[in-house]
């Protein structure tokens, strides 16, 4: 009988201690112990791709941000200063009874 994953070891060259939690990094996709599953700390060569990867959606607005901020109407991504419905010109917000003709 086998036991499947049964924790990793730190992809730290400097580590490589036996994790039963690693953490996976999004960006270089290895295995982590809590102590270095960050980007600085395991010095992730694939951290600046994910580093300021959300492109606002806005026309005109070359923004990007760290972190995702998706209009709750129109689900697009936004910075912070165009996540807001009103300030994104929102087409998929829900109007009130306007009806043409
Ligand atoms: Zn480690
Ligand atoms: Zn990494
Ligand atoms: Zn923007
Ligand atoms: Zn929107």
């Amino acid at each position: 009988m086998e036991f499947p994953d049964l924790g990793k070891h730190c992809s730290e060259k400097t580590c490589k201690q036996l994790d039963f939690l690693p953490v996976k990094c999004d960006a270089c996709k290895q295995d982590f112990c809590k102590d270095h599953f960050t980007y600085a700390a395991h010095k992730c060569p694939f951290a600046f791709q994910k580093i300021f990867t959300y492109r606002c959606s806005k026309e005109g607005c070359k923004k990007k941000e760290m972190l995702q901020m998706a209009c709750a109407q129109c689900h697009s991504n936004f910075c912070i200063q165009h996540r807001h419905p009103l300030d994104h010109s929102c087409r998929h917000g829900s109007r009130p009874t306007v009806k043409a003709g």
